[in-house]
């Protein structure tokens, strides 16, 4: 079956950014598993495998508004360095975690100055092209428990 809104897709993946580098694969690790057409995927992906079928491979490249979007200066935070309890030293680039009233986020301290630390809570991915390498390995219906959800159940996607 090809893959249209509410497929279950199995795929192999690769993402480049514009240099060539790898930022993610499936390689050496479980294919993705995810149901189409709920937003699970960025939406330039899911418009590229939108009728695609098992063995079909596609190459996309997805421009930023279509992936992660522009990076925005509304998501630097400048905070003080006291509100960290950890024992480990805060460094520029490490990932913090914080909980705000939208629940837990992941940032990467991108300055220490002084006893001020800005955090920068745009997706590591935002303001990048993406160059996807995919091979659709399986295509089937989502169960109805799987649309109920939102999300896939058994092997590869989540349960309870
Ligand atoms: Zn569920």
């Amino acid at each position: 079956m090809k893959i249209a809104k509410d497929s279950v897709v199995t795929m192999n993946y690769t993402l480049k950014n514009d240099a060539g580098e790898v930022m993610d694969t499936s390689e050496g690790r479980a294919p993705l598993v995810y149901l189409h057409g709920v937003g699970a995927l960025i939406p330039g992906l899911e418009s590229e495998l939108e009728g695609k079928a098992a063995t079909d491979k596609v190459s996309a490249v997805i421009a930023p508004e279509d992936a992660y979007g522009a990076r925005s200066e509304d998501l630097l935070r400048v905070v003080s360095k006291d509100g960290f309890q950890g024992e480990e030293e805060l460094l520029a680039g490490m990932r913090v975690q914080l909980d705000t009233e939208h629940g837990p986020m992941v940032a990467v301290v991108s300055a220490i100055t002084g006893d001020e630390v800005t955090l920068d809570m745009n997706h590591p991915l935002a303001d990048m092209t993406l160059h996807f390498d995919v091979e659709v390995v399986d295509v089937r219906p989502a169960t109805a428990d799987e649309l109920a959800h939102g999300h896939v159940h058994g092997e590869g996607g989540h349960h309870h």
